[in-house]
């Protein structure tokens, strides 16, 4: 099996029981909700933190999953009737002409791996333009005609559901390496002070390093790695900390009227990423357990085990704007309001700035002048 185009919505039951036509999720809410007669249809979910799935079934079930497979999908709008294209691994997204929800049914099958569970959306797109406004008012050195140029593309912030996987696992890693303890001599020295010559004497700091080893634990866990091709890693990172423990059990319906991606990075390669997240916390464990003054690190030997993992949806307010020429991107996270972007900066505004600062350092030396002048002279 694989992807389908009659994605039949209505076995989703996401059609209107009041006027046929196809529901959107209302953010914030867990309800489906009719923009033409307001009817709304409560999504009974469960939640899904915790749920995790053991890494090793997992990558023997899904052995050889391809990320290649996914080829963009012609879906038929049942509202307007208008034909269009989903990109190669969108699931979902909105028809171009009407707005209506299109979906593509999840079918089981490995290259369209269902998500474990979502963080549905929790701000409506008025919030999300609201956060967009107060941000870009914040930004300090922006051109002057910033405001205007993104508060303009506010109405064009786009929902999307980014693929993620969140991994926990343990690890031990034996080490080898040195500690070192810091000890103190007294040294003798001589100087010359006023024309005289004189004995004087120091206290010196030295390391004595002796060989250290052993092993150290740690535990880690939702550890977040994007599976998204288009979000990419850095800015996942940064719209990070998510509420893990609202994770929901994955439906379909938290999906209606919003973009989604299926995963484009493997899992295998997303632990390899993830394994990188854990090598500053192992390190200090092992300077940690060492002790003393200073630690040398010369190996370490880490095992990765108990890894689960889960493939999870999380909800992003998307904006792209063009500003002299350069495109800048504004992500918000659509669940706490964090906004994350790029943006230019004004050279004339900085330029200003540091004038400002150099008149200030330039006053505040002619003060002190004139007040060294002035107790001198004895006044
Ligand atoms: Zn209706
Ligand atoms: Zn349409």
């Amino acid at each position: 099996m694989s992807y389908t185009n009659d994605a039949t919505n209505a076995a989703l039951e996401i059609k209107c029981a009041g006027c046929g036509a196809i529901l959107h999720y209302a953010p914030g809410t867990g309800r489906l909700q009719c923009t033409y007669c307001g009817t709304e249809n409560a999504i009974d979910s469960k939640p899904a933190d915790g749920t995790r799935i053991d890494y090793n079934n997992f990558c023997h079930q899904y052995d050889g999953i391809s990320v290649t497979d996914t080829k963009p999908q012609s879906v038929k709008c049942g509202t307007c009737g208008a034909s269009s294209q989903l990109d190669a691994g969108i699931t979902s997204d909105v028809c171009p002409f009407c707005a209506t929800p299109l979906m593509l049914a999840l079918a089981a099958d490995s290259r369209l791996l269902r998500p474990h569970a979502v963080l549905p959306f929790q701000l409506a797109h008025k919030e999300a333009k609201d956060a967009l406004t107060r941000w870009v008012g914040e930004r300090w050195f922006a051109p002057g005609d910033l405001k205007a140029t993104v508060t303009g593309q506010a109405n064009r912030l786009r929902g999307c559901y980014y693929p993620h996987w969140l991994f926990d696992t343990d690890t031990t890693t034996r080490y080898k390496g040195e500690r070192g303890d810091y000890y103190y001599t007294t040294e003798t020295y001589t100087t010359v002070e006023n024309g005289q010559q004189l004995t004087k004497t120091r206290q010196v700091r030295h390391t004595r390093w002796s060989s250290a080893s052993g092993t150290v634990r740690n535990v880690f866990v939702n550890l977040l790695v994007s599976a998204s091709a288009t979000l990419d890693e850095e800015l996942s990172q940064k719209l990070d900390p998510w509420d893990f423990p609202s994770l929901t059990a994955f439906d379909e319906r938290f999906l209606s009227g919003f973009r989604s991606e299926t995963f484009q990075v493997t899992h295998t390669k997303a632990f390899g990423t993830a394994k990188g997240y854990t090598e500053a916390t192992i390190l200090s464990a092992v300077q940690g357990d060492i002790g003393g003054d200073e630690q040398r690190v010369h190996s370490l030997d880490t095992r990765y085990f108990n890894t689960a993992l889960a493939y999870v949806l999380l909800p992003v307010w998307m904006c792209t704007y063009k500003h002299g020429g350069k495109t800048y991107r504004v992500a918000v996270n659509a669940r706490t309001g964090e906004v994350i972007g790029t943006r230019p900066y004004s050279a004339g505004k900085i330029f200003l700035f540091v004038l400002v600062l150099l008149a200030l350092a330039a006053g505040i030396w002619y003060w002190a002048s004139v007040w060294q002048n002035t107790s001198q002279t004895g006044y």
